[in-house]
């Protein structure tokens, strides 16, 4: 289950749900992203490292990141590369057949147990599209303190809008 909020634009009446965190979906998520770093869709060294070992993990949780020069905003998952901790340990409990029975095609890695039981590998950089600035993650507690203050772009006309208050979503 994870959180969301309502982003209507007052001038041209752009709306997007913004979704956040780990849904239903996670395990096919989850496998969309480690094909497209596998394939080499993210770029040649995140295909390197994650094909050089089969514990190597990702990120898939779904973010919320703000350019801070110029506002723009996206939605995207994390994407950074994750590797256990212990090895032995993280291959015997993935690859038990009490977890296999839960996987999709693909075993999956929740962000809970990426922090947990994994270090970071490589950070994934957002950039942002429209003036090449670092973005900056905004954490879901962020944003429930922020969104009655901070006004974001919006993607279709550009206006400034608040964003609506934050629910739950599965
Ligand atoms: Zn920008
Ligand atoms: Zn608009």
């Amino acid at each position: 289950m994870g959180k969301g909020f309502e982003y209507t634009c007052k001038k041209c009446h752009y709306s997007e749900y913004v979704n956040l965190g780990v849904g239903m979906s996670f395990p096919r998520v989850y496998e969309y992203l480690i094909d497209k770093a596998h394939d080499g869709s993210l770029g040649f060294r995140w295909q390197e490292l994650s094909t050089r070992c089969n514990l190597t993990a990702i990120n898939a949780e779904r973010k919320f990141y703000l350019c801070p020069k110029c506002s723009n905003w996206k939605l995207d998952y994390d994407k950074s590369l994750y590797h256990p901790i212990d090895e032995e340990k993280t291959a015997a409990k993935l690859y038990h057949p009490d977890s296999i029975w839960q996987w999709n095609d693909f075993p999956y890695v929740s962000p809970r147990t990426l922090n947990s039981q994994y270090h970071k590998l490589a950070h994934y950089a957002h950039i942002c599209k429209e003036c090449g600035t670092a973005m900056l993650c905004i954490q879901e507690s962020e944003l429930h303190h922020l969104h009655c203050k901070l006004q974001f772009k919006c993607p279709s006309c550009g206006t400034y809008n608040r964003i609506g208050s934050i629910g739950f979503w599965d």
